[in-house]
């Protein structure tokens, strides 16, 4: 199944998630060090780039393991040993493998994206984060860099494909909405009366799609969506949900393809340039 799961590119707690990489390596990089240490990966990379013409290369603080900062408001759950995995199957190194940057998840046609399939990744062991270099076009992301100049910033997207889900309830495993328990279809995010927290822990995430959103499009149309249907307030609209939204055409391609014998098989999606 696909989900959708967005993080503010800013949070109060801790900061910005998202820094552009100046000419100015020495000054960008004690500029971020300031706000925490880096991956001695992520360290070498920028201390050796190169600016590169008409683009613009951007550290984005992706996501943190769910087993330091708690599930999602969707209710997902990324277990650190999901996020930590190195290989092109799961985890962290799946966004180098197969994620390009979008704005409003446009993920069908790699040539519609708006930079360069994901340049690095890599997991920070000691913040327990996924960190990403993403180079961006400057001319099709004129406004999130210049938002981005002004301290405004971006909505980060994240779109994964999970063979299953597990219900940290009942441990039931769904391929899809229709498979879901009653904990997952009616009381996602919820903590039961015994302390226990009602959530889908995503134990095989497949990252392929990177978006930026304008800040708090996605809540604001989910808010609109609520007062149109009033529907109750502390409904929570699953990731699953949203993926089937947003992700419904490649849905459908995936289905058409003539490898559908092997529906989780990864070699029919993404595609890779
Ligand atoms: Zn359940």
């Amino acid at each position: 199944m696909y989900k959708l799961i967005t993080y503010a590119g800013y949070d109060n707690k801790y900061g910005p998630h998202i820094f552009p990489i100046e000419p100015d390596l020495d000054r960008t990089i004690s500029h971020i060090k300031m706000a925490r240490e880096l991956p001695e990966s992520i360290e070498r990379y920028m201390r050796s780039a190169k600016p590169i013409p008409g683009k613009t290369q951007l550290l984005l603080d992706a996501m943190g393991s769910s087993d330091y900062y708690g599930a999602n408001v969707n209710g997902d759950y990324f277990p650190t040993e999901a996020l930590d995995h190195k290989g092109p199957e799961y985890g962290y190194e799946t966004f180098m493998h197969y994620a390009f940057p979008y704005k409003f998840h446009v993920n069908k046609d790699p040539s519609r994206a708006y930079g360069d399939k994901v340049t690095l990744s890599d997991y920070d062991r000691k913040m327990h984060r996924v960190l990403l270099i993403v180079t961006v076009d400057d001319r099709k992301c004129s406004d999130i860099l210049n938002d981005l100049a002004n301290g405004k910033y971006w909505d980060v997207s994240m779109g994964c494909r999970v063979p299953w889900d597990e219900c940290s309830i009942c441990k039931n495993r769904a391929r899809n909405r229709g498979e879901y328990c009653a904990h997952l279809r009616y009381q996602m995010n919820r903590i039961l009366e015994d302390g226990r927290r009602v959530c889908a822990y995503n134990w095989r995430p497949k990252f392929f799609d990177i978006s930026f959103v304008p800040i708090g499009a996605e809540k604001a149309s989910h808010v609109l969506a609520k007062v149109a249907h009033q529907i109750p307030v502390y409904e929570i609209r699953s990731s699953a949900e949203l993926g089937e939204i947003y992700y419904a055409k490649l849905a459908e391609a995936r289905s058409a393809a003539p490898s559908r014998r092997m529906p989780t098989s990864p070699r029919t999606f993404p595609p890779r340039t």
